[in-house]
């Protein structure tokens, strides 16, 4: 007889949650689709929520924020149009599972979270559980970007914010793209930028809701 362990059970998840999920509602990258059949979601959210981490919803994981809906983490990933060779600034580090994703596709990773403790947290998963070792961490105001790291080819906003923030289009690469939620704290659209010229020429996804970005560029806590 087979014997199932915890890490088939995660993995047979992983496969029907790609299948009925992403794959159906059209996502088409397989880098993208590879890396969320890889990335172990579970490992992101508290321990009693670990079964439902491949439900087709958002979770909490504590501080009043949540780990996004997977179909959302793979529809921003794949707008970002990654590569390989890319340098990814990232806001709103959260749980860490939209990083690790990034991590997968990218060169390195810049993600910036403003609660320390989640930081600290994802921190532990994605370098000392999983070994990643191409992400930068930083706890801070994440509107304000990471200029010292500055130029990226790639920017995702994991947050709703009023407006794309100014300092992440100056940090944003000729030719990069951006992703991210914009509109009110209660309803927002996903909008993917690209800068040319250096002006950001900018198209709807879809309708989205997010937690907000807290921050100069973003709204008031
Ligand atoms: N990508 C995350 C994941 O996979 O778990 C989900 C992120 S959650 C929807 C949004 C995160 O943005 C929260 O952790 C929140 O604390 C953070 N955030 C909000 N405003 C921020 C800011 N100004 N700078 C950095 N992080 C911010």
């Amino acid at each position: 007889m087979t014997k199932w362990n915890n890490s088939d059970i995660y993995r047979i998840a992983r496969e029907r949650m790609v299948e009925t999920q992403i794959k159906a509602r059209g996502i088409k990258d397989s880098r993208v689709i590879n890396a969320m059949l890889k990335v172990p979601r579970h490992l992101f959210v508290d321990e009693a929520l670990q079964e439902q981490a491949y439900g087709d919803y958002p979770l909490p994981i504590g501080e009043g924020q949540t780990i996004s809906q997977p179909y959302i983490v793979a529809l921003m990933t794949e707008a970002l149009e990654l590569k390989g060779t890319e340098r990814v600034l990232e806001i709103g580090t959260g749980s860490g599972y939209q990083t690790a994703i990034l991590a997968e596709l990218a060169l390195w990773v810049y993600t910036i979270e403003r609660f320390y403790k989640l930081s600290k947290r994802a921190q532990k998963i994605l370098l000392e559980v999983l070994g990643y070792k191409n992400i930068s961490f930083k706890v801070g105001d994440g509107s304000l970007g990471w200029k010292e790291a500055a130029p990226f080819d790639a920017i995702i906003i994991t947050a709703a914010t009023p407006e794309i923030p100014k300092p992440l289009i100056d940090q944003l690469a000729e030719g990069g793209r951006i992703v991210a939620p914009v509109g009110s704290e209660y309803s927002q659209t996903l909008i993917k930028g690209i800068k040319k010229g250096g002006k950001l020429y900018t198209t709807p996804i879809e309708e989205v809701r997010f937690v907000k970005l807290v921050g100069a560029y973003g709204f008031k806590e």
